[in-house]
């Protein structure tokens, strides 16, 4: 009743598309404080419920925490239900505040800014240290994939006394937190020293694995007690239109790739992608979409514009959508807040090109009607491109190689299908994060890689292993 939403600022745009740094601003302690302080400690927190917070992030616990000024006994409760707060501090959607009860007839409470300052104050006092398991069961664990499901899954499982070894097939570790996030959205110094904290705890990192084809899953399983599958959903859905193979059509995960690596002080050696200015297109309005807009702006674009084939969103949260949902509605990034021409309902049909080059996207208005999108006559368009992107999300996990030579079995969405206990139906190969849900949010990758290695260790205990079961 005293204190009104209050949210992080970001900084002005035209300082902050000069770099590569972080958007926000830091919030005085005396306003995330007040912001605690707006938490009502409901009866059935909704914020907590399956519509809200996935990892079941102990909210009006630590929100009353930081009212009182015990940041340490905060960040003690954040870590009980979330291994790496700082990832989602800075990158989560914060589902829990569409379904904060205070957001019914007011503005939610600002969940997540808290969150990620009490791990951040946790990191600058110096409270995150490494937990040393206290016994050493002698089993092996082999996670594939670094992302947030993997990270999450290696650590419960290394602090309950297992060898774990996480294979990365990348050069780097992370997933999508390394090489899909933008440095403007989280600065990698924030990945590395939760990775520091995991060495030291004994997990073994090992990059440049590729599993299923340096090493097979076959062999995984023989040398390990349990194999967890943390290797995200990256197939990429594409755009099969005539001109698609032009030069200048880029897949937005090499664009955004590239660029990370730029950042982190490598030479490119393959063709150079950048937007530098160029009319850039991105297909796709999610979030890809955004981080690519968002790059593209760094990068020094001459102009953007932003295609989505579904229509647009209402501006407030749609009827079909009620709170405690996730609304649908229309959402503006801090990229579009950088400039971009957005469109909805568009529909690429083809490109042209000079010398190989793309130079032209055309496309025309659909509108979906009884299950599929009908073009509009006369809608046709046509836009000068020298940089297409598409962002148009990921179909699921690909499939041949580590996959299909396990015999792994898919769900009817095409994701690895597992038994409640994470186990696909390989016996000792777990599966938990994008590969399992589909492209989904780095919250729910630490929840399923939480909950795939609490089933990791049930099994361990049990006496049971992948080598056996492989023998
Ligand atoms: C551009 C982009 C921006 C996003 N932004 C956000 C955001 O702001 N907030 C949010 O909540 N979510 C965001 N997401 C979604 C989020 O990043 C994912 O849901 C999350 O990272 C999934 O985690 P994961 O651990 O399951 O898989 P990933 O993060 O995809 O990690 C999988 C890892 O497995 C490795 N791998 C795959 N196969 C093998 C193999 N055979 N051998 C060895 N290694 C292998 C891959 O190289 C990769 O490093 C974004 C996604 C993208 C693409
Ligand atoms: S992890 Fe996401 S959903 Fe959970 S409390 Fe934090 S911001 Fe909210």
């Amino acid at each position: 009743m005293k204190y009104a939403r209050e949210g992080p600022q970001r900084r002005p745009v035209e300082l902050r598309i000069q770099d590569w740094k972080e958007l926000y601003e830091p919030m005085p302690e005396d306003k995330l404080k007040a912001q605690g302080a707006r938490c009502m400690d409901c009866g059935v927190p909704f914020c907590q419920s399956t519509n809200g917070c996935p990892v079941v992030n102990l909210i009006p616990e630590w929100n009353d925490l930081v009212h009182r000024g015990r940041w340490r006994d905060a960040l003690k409760a954040l870590h009980m239900t979330n291994n790496v707060p700082e990832f989602t501090g800075r990158l989560c959607p914060a589902p829990c505040e569409s379904a904060c009860v205070l957001g019914i007839n007011e503005d939610p409470v600002s969940i997540r800014i808290v969150e990620w300052n009490i791990i951040d104050k946790g990191f600058d006092e110096g409270w995150v240290q490494p937990i040393l398991p206290t016994l050493s069961t002698g089993k092996t664990v082999a996670i594939v994939g670094s992302g947030p499901a993997g990270l999450a899954a290696a650590q419960q499982l290394a602090r309950a006394g297992h060898k774990v070894t996480l294979f990365e097939k990348a050069d780097r570790i992370g997933g999508l937190l390394r090489y899909g996030i933008p440095d403007f959205k989280m600065e990698k110094w924030v990945l590395d020293r939760r990775l520091d904290q995991m060495k030291a705890e004994g997990v073994e990192f090992t990059t440049g694995v590729y599993i299923g084809t340096d090493i097979s899953g076959e062999e995984l399983r023989r040398r390990f007690d349990a194999v967890g599958l943390a290797m995200g959903a990256e197939q990429p859905r594409e755009l099969p239109v005539p001109g698609r193979e032009l030069t200048g059509i880029h897949l937005a995960m090499d664009y955004l790739t590239q660029q990370n690596k730029r950042n982190a002080g490598d030479t490119i050696t393959a063709e150079t992608i950048t937007a530098k200015g160029k009319r850039v297109v991105i297909i796709g309005g999610g979030d890809t979409g955004s981080d690519c807009l968002g790059t593209a702006h760094r990068q020094g674009c001459a102009e953007a514009h932003q295609f989505e084939l579904l229509s647009e969103p209402p501006p407030k949260r749609a009827g079909s959508t009620p709170w405690p949902l996730w609304p649908m509605q229309l959402r503006t990034s801090h990229a579009h807040e950088e400039g971009c021409d957005r469109q909805w309902s568009i529909s690429t049909t083809k490109f042209t090109g000079h010398n190989g080059h793309v130079t032209k996207l055309y496309a025309q208005r659909v509108s979906f009607e009884n299950g599929k999108f009908v073009p509009a006559p006369g809608s046709e368009f046509e836009i000068n491109a020298d940089l297409v992107l598409l962002a148009m999300g990921f179909t699921g996990p690909v499939k041949n190689g580590l996959l299909d030579g396990l015999g792994v079995k898919y769900d009817a969405r095409g994701n690895a299908a597992t038994d409640q206990n994470y186990m696909t139906n390989v016996a000792g190969v777990f599966a938990g994060g994008d590969v399992r849900r589909g492209a989904s949010l780095i919250v729910w990758a630490i929840a399923e890689g939480r909950k795939m290695a609490a089933a990791v260790d049930q099994y361990l205990q049990a006496g049971k292993s992948a080598k056996s079961a492989a023998a």
